[in-house]
């Protein structure tokens, strides 16, 4: 039996709104329409986001990018290509769609997470300058902020699905998934049957509830994946823990700086190991030390002894800086004293406290990471 799902007037503006845009064309708001109300499940989530106040508007991601959609915080608004935008394109709209309003509804609580990073990384600078703590407690909430987006996606799309089929199998939902239902299930070596992937649970019906093993379950599965597998980030060489690392250490630095103007030549600390981050890919990523843009030495603590390295800004260049290459120092290995009084002699124009923690909201890291992130999806499994 369908099930038609109702929506508020509210939510229906924010729909009718999105035929306003220039090159959205009744087919493209046609299959966003046929995405929210064939799934309840979707529908509903829209529903609470806009009435939450999370979202507030469907936008067209520009035609140059691939990506499979995207949320932005600060505007509150999900982003689609109008390309993968049809009729022959609900499923992937309907997962697509689902995954974006889960990271408007886990707004609030990843916003917390931001602020308590702001705040402890406050507590490290004023302590002892190591900042692995704070940077791993961030990214395990966006961790779990991915997880528990994908696992909505998945939802969405059984949902519709079982609309029209009460007998909603597993090898339907793949078929319809496609290249996204690799990261819940696999198929039995011997028995050839799909299974769920790692400890994760798929009910009968199809659902996956979003319970801690659940999502915990889903991020081993879709976020801890190698770089190879995710090809995210500028390059498309990153993975997760890099990709979300690199907006963090910048916050780290930045704050790291604001609270220590006038020793450039103090370290900041951090276990790269223990947070699986590598300097060479959180600097391909892009390192956002703001207004300053001297390197800031950097103590990796993972081994004994700790190994200095330094850490550059590479917002715009994207590129690794091997740090024998710096001319400056005549081919010596630079150590943190040295570079001091070489380049960090001079007071750097500092930014409040407040102003970093204003352009340290996710939509301030690389603006398009949610884009990158679902874009190298594709690249990563959809295939030519
Ligand atoms: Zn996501």
């Amino acid at each position: 039996m369908i099930t038609r799902a109702r929506l508020s007037d509210r939510a229906r503006a924010v729909i009718d709104d999105f035929a306003n845009h220039p090159g959205v064309t009744p087919d493209h708001v046609g299959c966003l329409r046929a995405a929210i109300y064939s799934s309840p499940a979707l529908a509903q989530n829209f529903d609470n986001a806009v009435r939450g106040g999370t979202l507030d508007r469907l936008r067209p991601l520009p035609e140059s990018s691939s990506a499979g959609g995207t949320y932005e915080a600060t505007h509150r608004s999900i982003s689609f290509p109008l390309s993968k935008l049809n009729r022959a394109n609900v499923d992937e709209a309907t997962f697509v769609l689902g995954h974006e309003v889960q990271h408007a509804l886990n707004r609030r609580e990843t916003s917390r997470a931001d602020q308590a990073f702001f705040d402890d990384l406050d507590r490290s600078a004023r302590h002892d300058q190591d900042y692995t703590r704070p940077i791993a407690r961030v990214v395990r909430a966006h961790r779990r902020d991915e997880a528990s987006a994908n696992i909505a996606g998945w939802n969405a799309l059984a949902d519709r699905l079982r609309q029209r089929h009460s007998d909603l199998t597993l090898e339907m939902i793949r078929n319809a998934a496609r290249w996204r239902s690799l990261d819940f299930v696999e198929r039995d070596r011997t028995t050839r049957e799909l299974r769920p992937r790692g400890s994760l649970v798929i009910l009968a019906d199809g659902r996956i509830d979003p319970t801690p093993t659940n999502v915990e379950a889903m991020a081993r599965a879709y976020v801890d994946r190698l770089p190879e597998a995710t090809k995210l980030g500028h390059n498309g060489n990153s993975d997760y823990a890099n990709h979300y690392g690199a907006w963090a250490i910048s916050v780290a630095a930045q704050k790291h700086t604001t609270h220590h103007p006038s020793k450039p030549s103090l370290s900041m600390r951090v276990d790269l190991e223990q947070l699986h981050l590598d300097r060479s890919l959180l600097e391909q990523n892009g390192v956002d030390l703001g207004q300053r843009r001297q390197p800031i030495p950097l103590v990796d603590a993972t081994g004994h002894p700790p190994t200095d390295h330094l850490l550059h800004h590479t917002a715009a260049s994207h590129r690794f800086v091997p740090i024998a290459d710096r001319p400056d120092l005549n081919g010596t290995s630079p150590v943190p004293a040295r570079l001091a009084r070489l380049g960090f002699a001079s007071r750097p124009q500092l930014r409040t406290v407040t102003q970093i923690a204003a352009t340290a909201t996710r939509s301030q890291w690389p603006t398009s990471l949610r884009t990158q992130r679902v874009r190298s999806d594709f690249g990563a499994r959809d295939g030519p």
